[in-house]
């Protein structure tokens, strides 16, 4: 009987937990939080994100934390005017809520097919660094050699070389280098923003919030670490009903414009 239980237990022990990813799917969560490689993360506080200014953006309603638009902007200018970069830099995609993120990733039959294939290049609800205001998508223009956007030939452009090798001053680091243990796809476009000093105004915020990641899976250019300790980092928060449901067509998604605010 003894032994009947201790393999019952065992079993148990054995199953995975699961986190619920799609309406329909679900998927197995690891002992650190991570579902699908991927560390979880809560939606910004909506009044803390204010819009990137059209000539630094590639596209319509980009927005980003307040405490990150200062260093964007003097990257973006400094890399506007080196003959090196041979163009521009901008912000292609910002800030993305966890129900926006839900349409990305749950669309179509891919919620049910292999959600672990989509995972290497798509982060699940709730797990994404662009929900936190503190991560954006990079593009840069003209486009070289018909390279698209979030495609890793950009890594071959100047404008990318400049990137990488100026960035961390302005407190931004790659968060997913090639061949991380994180065994997320490498993604030379996606950075995130933790100030260049712990001193910097929000970055002690941003830091607390990228703790886990930049412990255990380090970007690379990284934005050198200063030391911090720790204590206790709550669980992320989710604003419920603060976003408007993604508007979606044809199987594309787009998030709403923001309402004004008085
Ligand atoms: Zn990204």
């Amino acid at each position: 009987m003894q032994r009947a239980i201790l393999f019952l237990v065992m079993f148990v022990l054995a199953i995975p937990a699961q986190a619920q990813v799609c309406a329909v799917g679900r998927a197995p969560a690891a002992a650190d939080g991570r579902v699908l490689g991927h560390l979880p993360y809560g939606d910004a506080p909506p009044d803390d994100l204010v819009p990137v200014p059209s000539p630094w953006a590639a596209g319509k309603g980009c927005v980003l934390r307040r405490e990150v638009l200062p260093d964007l902007e003097r990257l973006l200018t400094a890399a506007a005017a080196d003959p090196a970069v041979g163009g521009r830099i901008l912000a292609l995609s910002c800030h993305r809520a966890i129900l926006y993120q839900q349409s990305v990733f749950c669309r179509g039959d891919e919620a049910q097919k292999g959600a672990g294939d989509r995972a290497i290049s798509v982060a699940p609800p709730g797990h994404s660094e662009h929900a936190t205001g503190f991560a954006l998508d990079f593009a840069f223009r003209p486009r070289v050699n018909g390279c698209p956007d979030v495609e890793a030939c950009i890594a071959a452009t100047p404008a990318f070389r400049w990137l990488a090798a100026n960035a961390p001053r302005y407190g931004f680091e790659m968060s997913f280098p090639a061949g991380n243990r994180q065994g997320v796809k490498w993604e030379p476009w996606h950075w995130r923003w933790v100030g260049a000093t712990g001193g910097a105004q929000g970055a002690q915020r941003a830091r607390l919030l990228f703790a886990r990641a930049r412990r255990d899976f380090p970007a690379d250019p990284a934005v050198p670490p200063d030391v911090v300790v720790i204590g206790h980092v709550d669980a992320p928060p989710v604003y419920l009903g603060a976003y408007p449901p993604p508007e979606c067509r044809k199987g594309k998604c787009r998030m709403p414009r923001p309402a004004r605010r008085r």
